[in-house]
């Protein structure tokens, strides 16, 4: 037996080697499970992070709005004019477009103040001594820990929508829908932009007094004064009576006056002159 003993003895001592090395192997790698999870949930450039992400807050965007448009013939479909278009789609929905770019323009100045804050929290944040407190025995260990807390930090990291693209399908379909034909437009959010500017400039030149004086035809000219029977709507002379008849804005085109019926009649040029360009809401001038 002792013999025995003496003869096998190296071959017990060798088991017992690669057991105990087994078992170091194995609570070592259980040790650098419980340090990842733990820095993946405690980790303060995690934690650092998502207080980020909770105090900086994106605004939703839908990034591939699409928009359909049907012509009437094929001919409509060939001369379709994008700009015209794009300009009373806007119209229908201007509230929508602008506050797409609005919510772009938000989430681009916000992603500036959320990159800087984030690089703040990762860069002159970071402490190589930080590591050594989770039990690591070697520098791999740290490097390792360190790996996986900037991946964590990466991962998690808000990714705002900055901008959309707007499709706009134009189509035509012939009788008995033997052919069909598709157009598809994009336009990103500058597109849009520049679209807003200048729907936005059209409805100011509208309401501007060129445009109103623009809508002073001679048609309407007469028009008017025949509903006023030829006569100074003030004075009531003609001019059979030596007046000579002009057409007035009751409200002045220079103060929002508009060039429509209701604000318009015939005065003579005395009764014109002595009104100026003064306004009286109430009706007295
Ligand atoms: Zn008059």
């Amino acid at each position: 037996m002792e013999l025995f003993k003496k003869i096998f003895a190296p071959v017990v001592q060798y088991y017992e080697k690669i057991k105990a090395e087994e078992e170091e192997r194995k609570r070592r790698e259980d040790l650098r499970k419980q340090r990842i999870a733990y820095i993946k949930t405690n980790g303060k450039y995690i934690s650092a992070v998502r207080n980020l992400n909770n105090s900086i807050g994106f605004k939703n965007i839908e990034s591939h709005p699409r928009f359909k448009r049907t012509c009437n013939s094929k001919a409509q479909l060939d001369n379709f004019n994008i700009d015209n278009h794009m300009l009373l789609t806007i119209e229908d929905s201007s509230d929508y477009f602008t506050g797409m770019v609005k919510a772009v323009q938000y989430n681009r100045k916000k992603h500036n103040q959320y990159e800087e804050q984030y690089k703040k929290i990762l860069y002159n944040g970071y402490n190589s001594k930080y590591y050594s407190q989770y039990a690591v025995s070697t520098v791999i260990e740290a490097n390792e820990l360190q790996t996986i807390e900037m991946q964590e930090c990466k991962k998690i990291k808000k990714k705002p929508t900055e901008d959309f693209t707007i499709e706009l399908i134009v189509c035509y379909t012939s009788p008995q829908g033997r052919n069909e034909y598709t157009r598809t437009y994009k336009f990103d959010c500058a597109k849009i932009e520049y679209y807003l500017n200048e729907y936005q400039k059209l409805q100011k030149n509208k309401e501007s007094a060129v445009y109103q004086r623009q809508l002073m035809t001679p048609k309407l000219r007469y028009e008017i004064m025949k509903r006023d029977k030829f006569k100074c709507t003030i004075c009531g002379r003609s001019q059979k009576d030596g007046a000579k008849l002009h057409v007035d804005h009751i409200k002045p085109v220079s103060k929002g006056g508009k060039t429509i019926e209701s604000n318009l009649r015939t005065l003579c040029d005395i009764c014109n002159l002595g009104k100026s360009n003064s306004y009286d809401p109430y009706g007295l001038n």
